[in-house]
């Protein structure tokens, strides 16, 4: 008997990225790799996307950043885009990535750091585009423009590129996030900034939206096969999950079948009694999840060891499938998957 496992098909990683890199191009691909990539396994998939031509990374934090610059080497580039502390920002500098800036007093923090290690940081200024979670107003961009012009200048830092995050969620909002986008981007010019990189759209809108790919695009969910709850199936998009989580039979009882993984393995408690588990004899209910185990409705012949599947895979239910179950994403299900679950790299 094997322990649970989220097993990763790299081989089909690779179809996922060639797919998505034809679908944008020429816009370039920068795959976002936060949370442990989204929970599959940093160190299995950072490398592997290089092998596959990925030049680009989206860390979210520094230390994200910092494990993919050690696994993947100095030619990559990555961009880290969390708000961060004097430390951190030095670690960027040091590991020359990218921060991502959506703030006046944290690009003086990061200009300060650089003054101080007499070095140059690179930054990617964020314009807020109405999502209001971090970023600099249109209002204020003009200031915060003058002032990395003035930090450049000093040779401080040196402005790689514009950049914003959107809702994706109606057509209408993202056109109107695009107007500001695009103001903000002709500002930057106008001041003297050589823009190497503009980008604006993650996943959805960068397959349905051509005019939002802009230089590059910000791809995690679909380069690793989850489509959007609610949104077009994988046969439309051409990505197909590449994480299975499976589970073993620690025991058969008269009324059910119980599972080593419950909810301290990250099967989320409220998809009882809503899911089925893919079993040897087919999809079977799951009836309970408790702290590390679970029950679920028993077939002919269950025997302890065998092995079934709560997602992924070629017939179960995609993490997709279940997060719309419990009014989730996709990436919920996924990065919930407890770190002390074996990552396990098939192809
Ligand atoms: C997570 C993230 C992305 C990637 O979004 P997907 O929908 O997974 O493609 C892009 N940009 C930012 C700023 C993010 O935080």
């Amino acid at each position: 008997m094997t322990d649970s496992q989220l097993r990763v098909d790299l081989a089909q990683f690779d179809r996922n990225l060639a797919h998505v890199r034809e679908t944008v191009s020429p816009a370039r691909l920068m795959l976002v790799v936060k949370d442990d990539a989204y929970g599959q396994g940093l160190e299995n998939i950072a490398p592997r996307a290089v092998q596959s031509g990925v030049e680009l990374f989206g860390a979210f934090d520094v230390p994200t950043g910092v494990r993919v610059r050690e696994l993947v080497g100095m030619g990559p580039r990555i961009l880290a885009w969390q708000t961060c502390g004097e430390a951190l920002i030095a670690q960027a500098i040091d590991s020359s990535i990218d921060l991502g800036v959506g703030d006046q007093r944290f690009l003086d923090r990061i200009a300060e750091v650089a003054r101080h290690k007499h070095a140059t940081a690179r930054v990617q200024l964020k314009i807020d585009t109405g999502l209001h979670r971090n970023g600099v107003r249109l209002e204020s961009w003009p200031g915060f423009l003058a002032q990395a012009r003035t930090y450049q200048d000093e040779g401080l830092v040196q402005v790689i590129g514009v950049w914003s995050h959107i809702a994706e969620a109606s057509d209408d909002d993202d056109d109107a996030a695009r107007a500001v986008f695009e103001a903000a981007v002709a500002q930057a010019e106008a001041a003297g900034f050589a823009l190497e990189m503009r980008h604006l759209a993650a996943s959805a809108a960068s397959f349905e939206r051509p005019e939002f790919r802009y230089d590059v695009v910000r791809i995690g969910a679909f380069c690793y096969g989850i489509r959007s709850a609610d949104g077009p199936n994988e046969e439309y998009l051409g990505v197909w999950p590449i994480s299975e989580l499976r589970a073993c039979v620690t025991q058969v009882r008269h009324d059910g079948v119980v599972i080593g993984i419950g909810w301290l393995d990250g099967l989320p408690s409220t998809l009882a009694g809503r899911m089925r588990v893919l079993t040897p004899a087919g999809p079977r209910r799951l009836q309970r999840v408790w702290l590390d185990a679970s029950e679920i409705d028993s077939w002919p012949g269950a025997s302890v060891g065998d092995t079934v599947t709560i997602f992924g895979g070629p017939q179960a239910a995609s993490a997709t499938d279940l997060a719309e179950l419990i009014d989730t994403v996709g990436e919920e299900i996924l990065v919930r998957v407890s770190p002390l679950i074996e990552r396990v790299c098939v192809a």
